[in-house]
Parts: structure tokens; C-alpha cells; sequence
């Protein structure tokens, strides 16, 4: 089911089309333009992508050795120790840019965190040819200009001013940029700017968010979010194109082109699942006043107070396994915009038993889960789908932090703790 903005607040839903894509475009924190840039520049370039894929691989290769129970993995100031050191030794490595090397070992610093959270897989080696690209942060003010009414430039450590085609204003307050080459060879650079946080609408409203199984989310107003994925025409297209590549010779022209049109169909997907994680935080960081999330971290560990999926086939659990990881990906997102959006509005709840509670009467029952969509409370009756049960555990649960915060609570609804008899049933 789409999701559709709520009559309160939510005007996305009501606005027309090409007016829409005017507003998605100003609400985006990332902005993509084609790099131009000469050959001199493209050489200069590709040796950043060389530097930051050996600093990402070494860091890789270090975890890789490193098992729990042991002593910590190295953390970002010890990797950053050990480039200083590299750096020192290797002149090819010494003659590139800090910034860019730094900022491949940030990178992967962060991918670890997401991968311990949960919402995204574990960073694996670069490849060359293969989703190279590098990040500069800390630009200054005029890094950045229009030259003419299609043509800017952007300053580019080693590089000095590189072109790119104006398809779009640049957003003002630009921080940091994300230069990538595609596999056809194409070069882009993105600008990342961290949005202004949206005014809280004051209405001391709590939504619940949910992580769904099913969909993204589900929210505690009964709406669910599904980010929107590649249409059943383009995912006819793409398995036919992943047929052809299979059937393709390496090396052959025709393998390249196979190849990019299918970078071009992934790349449309992740386009709409951007889209969606901004209009959905804008939307929610503007309809409400604290937003609830389940604290990841603390799910992981408790990932089996959570139903699991009745066992389908092989070939079918192939397919949710990626499902999954495309439902992971647009929360992942989703939770980092609200962030930026929202600052101080989110809070975290420990999401143990929030799929096993009615939200109803408070009572802990790890039979109510009827199915992966279905919550039947045995004791009072209520039913509703699971996420949205859940959704509405987390606001609770975040209602009562808050109110603990404020002091005792007047009214509301009174909730039975955990009852660990039913637990163990
Ligand atoms: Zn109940």
C-alpha cells in the first residue's frame, strides 16, 4: 500500500505533480551532477579511487582478523594512526590527498556501526572498476560556482576546479561531497547538505515507528510506509537483462552494455528510496512533535523475542532475504533523515517484547502473534496488524519516558508489566 500523507499537516499527498518534483528537489539532502572533467583531472581523479579503495581494503582486512572475545577491533583514531604511519612509509600514498583517505576510513567506520545496527550488510572489499569513488569533506564557501547557466565547477583536492553540468541549483550550506565513476565510466559528484531541522508542530503529539517485516514502517496511526522499489515491468526488464549478462561474454561490448543499463535500473531504485526517506522524515518530523524509533542496537541482541518468518522455500527465502535487505536499507535511511530533521525529537526504545505486548491491555503473550501480519491478543481480544501493534508499543513506551521525565503521569492507560509465565509458553 502507498503511503499517503494525513489530511493534518501532511500537504505532500495533496500537491500536484510537477510542483511535487519542484518540492522533492529542495527537500533533498543529496543533489547528483555529471562531472566533467578533463583528462588530466580524470587521471587525478581515479588516483583518489585508488587511495581510498587500499585505505577501505585494509581496514576491511583488519576486521576480518578480528573475532569477539578478542581484544576491540581498531576504532577510527587507530586506523587514522595507522594511515599517518602508511603515509609515512608509501610516497605514492603520501603524494594523495589526506582528506580523501581520511574520509574512506570514516566511511568505513560508519558501515561498521550500520552493519552492528542491523541495517545494512558487512562492508566488504573494493574492487576496482566497482563502486569506486571518494568523499572530501570540510568544504569552504566558494568551493563552488556557477560559471554559466549550465556549466559550475567545483574545487577538487589535486584536481583544482573541475566542471560539472548545473542540472539543478546547488544547495546553499554545502559541506561535503561524494565523487563517483559508474561502471560505464561516467563521473558524478553528489553534495550532501545537512537539512535545517523542521519546526516541531507543538501539539505534544508521540508517533510509534516500527521497523516493519512486511513493509518499511508502520506507524502507530496505522499508516504503513513501504518504500517504493523498481515497478513489475522494470523487474521483468532487469531479470531479463541479468539473463542476457549471464549469457554475455566477458569482455564483449555487449556485456557492457548489458551492464549499464542494468547500474541504470539499480540506480533508479535507489533514487526512489532517497526520495521516499526525505518525504516521509519531512513528513513525520512536521506532523508530530516526538518521534519514536526502536533502539537497533538493543534489538540485535534480542532478536529472538521477535517472531521469525514461517519457513518458506529455498528460492522464496532467497528472495525475502533481499526483500529484507531493501526494507532495511530505506529504514536505515529514513532513521538518519528523521535525525537530521528532528534533532532531539527522536527517541530510542528498547524493543524487547514490543511485537509480543498488546498495545491494548499491556499484556506480554508470545502466542498473539498469529502470523507474521496478525496480532491477536488472547486476552482481550484485540486485534490488529502486527507492526501497527508493535508502532504503538513504542509510542507508549516512549510516552512513558517522557513522562517519567516530567514527573508522575495523571491519566492514561494503565499497563500490566511483562508477565513471564506467558513468556516461556
Ligand atoms: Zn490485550
Amino acid at each position: 500500500m502507498p503511503y499517503r500523507a494525513g489530511k493534518k499537516g501532511g500537504t505532500l499527498g495533496h500537491v500536484g505533480l510537477p510542483i511535487l518534483s519542484v518540492v522533492i528537489g529542495r527537500l533533498m539532502g543529496v543533489s547528483r551532477y555529471r562531472l566533467q572533467p578533463t583528462p588530466a583531472q580524470k587521471a587525478v581523479l581515479a588516483e583518489h579511487c585508488g587511495h581510498a579503495r587500499f585505505v577501505w581494503n585494509l581496514a576491511v582486512e583488519q576486521h576480518e582478523h578480528w573475532r569477539p572475545g578478542r581484544k576491540s577491533a581498531p576504532g577510527f583514531a587507530e586506523h587514522c594512526r595507522q594511515l599517518t604511519q602508511a603515509r609515512a612509509e608509501f610516497a605514492w600514498l603520501r603524494a594523495g590527498s589526506v582528506i580523501v583517505q581520511q574520509q574512506a576510513l570514516k566511511d568505513f567506520a560508519k558501515a561498521i556501526t550500520s552493519f552492528f545496527a542491523g541495517t545494512h550488510g558487512k562492508p566488504t572489499w573494493r574492487r576496482r572498476g566497482r563502486s569506486e569513488g571518494f568523499r572530501v569533506v570540510a568544504m569552504r564557501a566558494g568551493d563552488v560556482r556557477r560559471l554559466s547557466r549550465r556549466v559550475g565547477e567545483v574545487r577538487i583536492p589535486k584536481a583544482g576546479w573541475v566542471r560539472f553540468r548545473w542540472s539543478r541549483r546547488v544547495p546553499d550550506g554545502v559541506k561535503s561531497y561524494r565523487v563517483t565513476r559508474d561502471r560505464a565510466g561516467r563521473w558524478h559528484i553528489a553534495f550532501a547538505a545537512i537539512p535545517k531541522p523542521i519546526p516541531a508542530p507543538c501539539t505534544g503529539e508521540v508517533v510509534g515507528v516500527d521497523r516493519g517485516v512486511a513493509v518499511s514502517a508502520a506507524l502507530s496511526t496505522g499508516d504503513m510506509l513501504s518504500v517504493p522499489g523498481l515497478r513489475e515491468a522494470e523487474k521483468v526488464r532487469l531479470r531479463r537483462l541479468m539473463r542476457k549478462l549471464a549469457r554475455a561474454k566477458r569482455g564483449s561490448h555487449r556485456r557492457a552494455t548489458v551492464r549499464q543499463a542494468i547500474a541504470k535500473l539499480k540506480a533508479r531504485e535507489t533514487d526512489r528510496r532517497r526520495d521516499w526517506a526525505e518525504k516521509t522524515s519531512t513528513d513525520l518530523a512536521r506532523r508530530f512533535e516526538v518521534i519514536a524509533v526502536e533502539d537497533l542496537k538493543i534489538r540485535n541482541m534480542t532478536r529472538s523475542a521477535r517472531g521469525t518468518i514461517a519457513k518458506p522455500g529455498r528460492n522464496v527465502q532467497a528472495k525475502a532475504s533481499l526483500n529484507r535487505s531493501i526494507l532495511a536499507a530505506g529504514w536505515g535511511q529514513l532513521v538518519e533523515r528523521l535525525e537530521h530533521k528532528a534533532p532531539g525529537r527522536v527517541v530510542r526504545v528498547n524493543p524487547a517484547y514490543t511485537s509480543q505486548r498488546c498495545s491494548a491491555c499491556g499484556i506480554v503473550d508470545a502466542k498473539a502473534r498469529e502470523s507474521q501480519a496478525v496480532f491477536r491478543c488472547r486476552s482481550c481480544r484485540y486485534t490488529a496488524n502486527a507492526d501497527v501493534n508493535a508502532a504503538r508499543n513504542i509510542k507508549l513506551a516512549a510516552g512513558h519516558a517522557v513522562s517519567a521525565r516530567e514527573g508522575p503521569r495523571v491519566a492514561g492507560p494503565v499497563h500490566r508489566e511483562p508477565q513471564p509465565v506467558l513468556l516461556s509458553a
